[in-house]
């Protein structure tokens, strides 16, 4: 007889653990998800025809197990068979080895073209920043040459010890240059002051970024455009492009939960986990209650969690430590929200998947705009298909205003940036996304007891982005999902390798 898998949260890491769970012949896995949808954070979103992606979810890996697995569901339109994909300069293995052999012909990834810039004042500039004539003409000759002296008194006179964010920003870009490009954002981002955010994050999260950088890619631009055009080449660089379903991301977890289903998984939403308990530290079993509050205790031969640590630790009965209670209450995550809206026009073309607000004026961190990451993700192609997005707490005043409210201020913030005036709009909706950044912040410091305790626990396996409390893309989710089951399967005790994914720091988006 098979014996049960409990995997708690159907996200990328979830699904990614019930589909491979369910290619073997010794677990029958039973995903137990909150929500009433597939994909957590990585799902899409249908309002009227127009679809949101929470987030702007781009599709690109070093790992080629993870780029043949997403193509293996999803392979890539045609018209890119020749291409061959890069990424870093390296090549990718595309599979062609695909699931169905009849397969729905909307089920393709599309190739996308990357663009992102910054908004500040009116102005577009190049994200990641570049040091180009465009830029330097944008700023005002004026102004370049106060940035240049910044940057110079930073070289000569660095703040030392390196001791919070704002050290970190000026000691490579000068106090100018920090001020105008990355103050505001960060702070949209995180809620917290530059100078309140350790060093730390800088080195983990933005390690690549420095005034040398800007300075080579701007000119690698101006002496070498067809490098940054590869278009007409048969190489795809998944730096400048990326994979995107053509549905948005969901489309793939939906596929994926749908052949994991066939497979034998079972798949309950609206459930509930009232207990986790363990025994001889080992999961027994957990009770959880579905949607018509009907409660069921089901014995579990192993559990992987892809929920917020912070709230799974409190369903761990017997209790444990108030020490262990303490640090998972203490953890921090940063909210977010997204306002759709649906506009006839916008004021200036935009090309962009997303814009960067740095605007000092107006609360919204990013925009997206829907229409540029697939047309199919519009209704009607003529209309323009935003999301503004709001950092946010769920303590916030600004989370607890009602949603006719806070579409009411992302209305208006839309007119004050001169994007698009008000009368253009035609609708809008909003979306919440609780516990969208695991922070390091709060009681992160002291994470390795939490871990430790948690690793303990032999037939419990952590996955995931929440799951880990860790930054992880989907690809690192999906990796340390896939891991979890070589565990399981191969019946190995140790499950540091699992935390080992996603450790390489220059891995990260912002770079
Ligand atoms: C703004 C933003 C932009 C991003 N951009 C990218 C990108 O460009 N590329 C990329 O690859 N990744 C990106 N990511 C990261 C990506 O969204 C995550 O890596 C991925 O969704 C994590 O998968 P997961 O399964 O670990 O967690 P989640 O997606 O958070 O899924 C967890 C699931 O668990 C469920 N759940 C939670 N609590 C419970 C509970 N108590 N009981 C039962 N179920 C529960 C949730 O409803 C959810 O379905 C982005 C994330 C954000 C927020």
């Amino acid at each position: 007889m098979k014996q049960k898998a409990v995997i708690i949260g159907a996200g990328p890491a979830g699904l990614t653990a019930a589909y491979e769970l369910s290619k073997t012949n010794t677990f029958t896995p039973l995903i137990l998800e909150r929500s009433k949808r597939v994909g957590g954070l990585s799902t899409t979103i249908t309002y009227k025809g127009n679809k949101i992606d929470i987030g702007g979810h781009r599709f690109f890996t070093k790992s080629d197990t993870i780029m043949q697995w997403w193509l293996s569901f999803l392979p890539i339109e045609k018209g890119y068979g020749k291409s061959e994909l890069t990424y870093h300069g390296r090549k990718q293995a595309v599979t062609s080895k695909h699931l169905f052999q009849k397969r729905n012909k909307n089920d393709v990834m599309m190739i996308r073209n990357r663009l992102s810039r910054i908004y500040y004042k009116g102005k577009f500039f190049e994200y990641p920043l570049e040091l180009n004539l465009k830029t330097i003409q944008s700023i005002g000759v004026l102004d370049s040459f106060w940035f240049l002296f910044s940057y110079i008194q930073a070289i000569v006179r660095p703040i030392k010890p390196e001791i919070t964010l704002e050290d970190f920003f000026i000691n490579r870009f000068g106090k100018k240059l920090y001020e105008t490009f990355f103050k505001t954002y960060t702070e949209k981002v995180w809620g917290k002051k530059c100078s309140e955010i350790p060093a730390l994050w800088g080195k983990q999260r933005v390690k690549g970024l420095s005034m040398k950088k800007a300075v080579v890619n701007g000119v690698l631009k101006m002496i070498r455009p067809q490098h940054f055009s590869p278009n007409k080449k048969t190489e795809t660089s998944l730096i400048e492009k990326f994979l995107y379903p053509k549905y948005g991301p969901g489309q793939l977890w939906n596929l994926v939960s749908k052949v994991a289903k066939k497979n034998g998984a079972e798949l309950k939403f609206e459930s509930e986990i009232e207990s986790i308990h363990i025994q001889n530290s080992r999961v027994s079993s957990i009770t959880y209650r579905d949607r018509n509050q009907k409660k069921y205790k089901t014995a579990a031969s192993v559990v992987i969690s892809s929920i917020s640590i912070q709230e799974l630790v409190p369903l761990i009965t017997p209790p444990p430590p108030k020490k262990i209670l303490q640090i998972a209450a203490g953890l921090e995550y940063r909210d977010f929200l997204v306002v759709g809206i649906l506009l006839k026009k916008t004021t200036v073309k935009l090309h962009d998947n997303w814009l960067y607000i740095h605007d000092p004026i107006v609360k919204v961190g990013r925009i997206q705009i829907f229409n540029n990451w697939s047309p199919s993700m519009v209704k009607d192609k003529k209309t323009v298909w935003i999301g503004m997005e709001y950092f946010s707490n769920t303590d916030d005043d600004f989370w607890k205003q009602k949603d006719i409210e806070i579409i009411t201020i992302a209305k208006k913030e839309i007119a004050a940036l001169g994007l698009a005036s008000e009368d253009m709009v035609i609708d809008a909706t909003i979306y919440r996304a609780p516990k969208a950044y695991p922070a390091y912040t709060g009681s992160y410091s002291q994470f390795e007891a939490l871990k430790r305790y948690l690793n303990r626990i032999e037939n419990l396996f952590l996955i995931g982005r929440n799951g880990m409390h860790k930054y992880n893309n989907q690809d690192h989710s999906m990796l340390t999902a896939i891991e979890a089951v070589n565990i399981i399967v191969e019946k190995r005790r140790d499950k540091n390798s699992i935390w080992d994914i996603n450790t390489e720091e220059e891995y990260h988006e912002t770079k």
